[in-house]
């Protein structure tokens, strides 16, 4: 198939001019301590505290895994560096001095302040990446990298979905959790497909937007190429609700019906 190309994507780091004022602050004896080995490669460039050996096969499992879910989605795979600090610690501090909005997480993925696209974690045990935030984040890489301002609930969407691997596999803790929500997950469905900012979803949405990205990717014949509509720069103005009114080509209503349906035991 051949990849769609969108302009001018953005995954700017949420309240920049913050971060760079705390960095100042923080910058003082506290610089982070980057991980020792480096292994540059054609889409991702690894940095791991891990013997050279080792570091080259995550990085070309990392690389195998961004080919795969870019030619899922229909786009050019991203170049993306990956830092995966020895602790949760050093990557706080990585992330207080790069992104300070990210700060508590367990990993982001963000452009860094010398403009390169970065993905960031700790390492689980043994100096290893934990392989399912790894997944989620390069797979925000291979959306910031080609989807201009992508919608919140597509976006955490495809990560979760592709946590456990391209091409995606379900997964029943999961499904068994958003079953127990499903009489209630209507209005929480609508509000979520109007959301602007990632900030904005919580737990709950976070659960209801993976599975409404499954349920358009494995219970639709067309789910691939909604998605990918789904992926298009928005128009001028254009509110998130009616994005993916557009992409998925008919009222966004509409498939939440069919959605919370699908959701009945
Ligand atoms: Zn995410």
């Amino acid at each position: 198939m051949s990849p769609v190309l969108f302009p001018t994507p953005t995954h700017k780091c949420p309240g920049r001019r913050a971060a760079l004022a705390l960095a100042l602050v923080l910058a003082v004896g506290c610089a982070p301590t980057f991980p020792a080995t480096c292994v540059p490669g054609r889409i991702v460039e690894l940095h791991v505290d891990l013997p050279p050996d080792d570091a080259a096969r995550f990085a070309r499992e990392a690389e195998a895994f961004v080919s795969d879910v870019s030619r899922y989605l229909g786009v050019p795979p991203p170049k993306a560096r990956v830092y995966v600090f020895g602790s949760g610690w050093r990557l706080r501090r990585y992330l207080n001095r790069e992104c300070a909005a990210f700060h508590e997480r367990a990993g982001a993925c963000f452009e860094a302040s010398d403009g390169r696209l970065t993905v960031a974690l700790a390492a689980a045990d043994a100096g290893c990446p934990e392989t399912p935030v790894l997944r989620h984040e390069l797979t925000h890489a291979v959306i910031a990298a080609n989807v201009a301002r992508p919608m919140p609930w597509l976006d955490e969407g495809l990560a979760q979905v592709f946590e456990r691997g391209c091409p995606p596999v379900d997964d029943p803790g999961r499904r068994a959790r958003l079953t127990d929500l499903a009489p209630r997950i209507g209005p929480r469905l609508t509000r979520l497909l109007r959301l602007e900012r990632h900030a904005q979803l919580d737990r709950t949405d976070y659960l209801i937007a993976w599975g409404f990205t499954w349920f358009l990717l494995h219970d639709r014949a067309d789910g691939r190429r909604v998605i990918r509509a789904c992926l298009g720069p928005p128009a001028l103005g254009e509110t998130p609700f009616q994005r993916a009114a557009r992409g998925l080509g008919a009222p966004p209503d509409e498939f939440a019906r069919e959605f919370i349906r699908s959701l009945r035991p």
